[in-house]
């Protein structure tokens, strides 16, 4: 099984989790992935519909912590959102008190993780010419997220799909 099957399994049992846990009709209408390289996973609220958006780039680095800590993590914030948003009920849309509650009864950790990790100080591509390259966040940013191309003073350029590793 591969990991993406493994955390929709995971992500879908524990949303029938939460929702016998704290009494709500949540429905995630789909689970979404994008190569982000800073954050894990969003949980979004989009016209009447919640999604999980899940980093591929870290889940193949991490996909235990994934498992074990993401999912609890992300679906205490859609219920936080669900009861926000469409109950009279209290709920959390960020890291509350109320959204860690439900996190750790999820079997999450209740904790910001990605501010317990190591910043990478550089980011490794392999530009057009198969040469290896180190960028800073700011460009590294800016080619996953606007999807720039970068052109290096070699002749050669780098953009979003030529992201080798972190250098920490
Ligand atoms: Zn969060």
């Amino acid at each position: 099984m591969g990991i993406k099957s493994e955390i929709e399994n995971k992500t879908r049992k524990l949303v029938i989790v939460a929702n016998a846990k704290f009494k709500t009709n949540l429905v995630l209408s789909d689970i979404l992935y994008r190569r982000m390289p800073v954050t894990y996973a969003y949980a979004i609220y989009d016209a009447g519909n919640f999604y999980i958006k899940y980093s591929t780039i870290r889940l193949e680095k991490y996909p235990k912590e994934m498992l074990k800590d993401t999912i609890p993590h992300e679906v205490a914030h859609l219920i936080g959102i669900y009861l926000s948003v469409l109950t009279s009920r209290k709920g959390d849309t960020a890291h509350g008190p109320l959204w860690k509650s439900m996190c750790l009864a999820l079997g999450g950790i209740g904790e910001i993780y990605s501010k317990h990790r190591l910043t990478p100080r550089y980011y490794q591509y392999i530009d057009s010419g198969g040469h290896i390259q180190y960028v800073t966040l700011k460009y590294h940013n800016e080619m996953q997220n606007n999807y720039r191309v970068l052109n290096l003073s070699n002749g050669e350029t780098i953009k979003a799909a030529d992201f080798s590793k972190d250098i920490y």
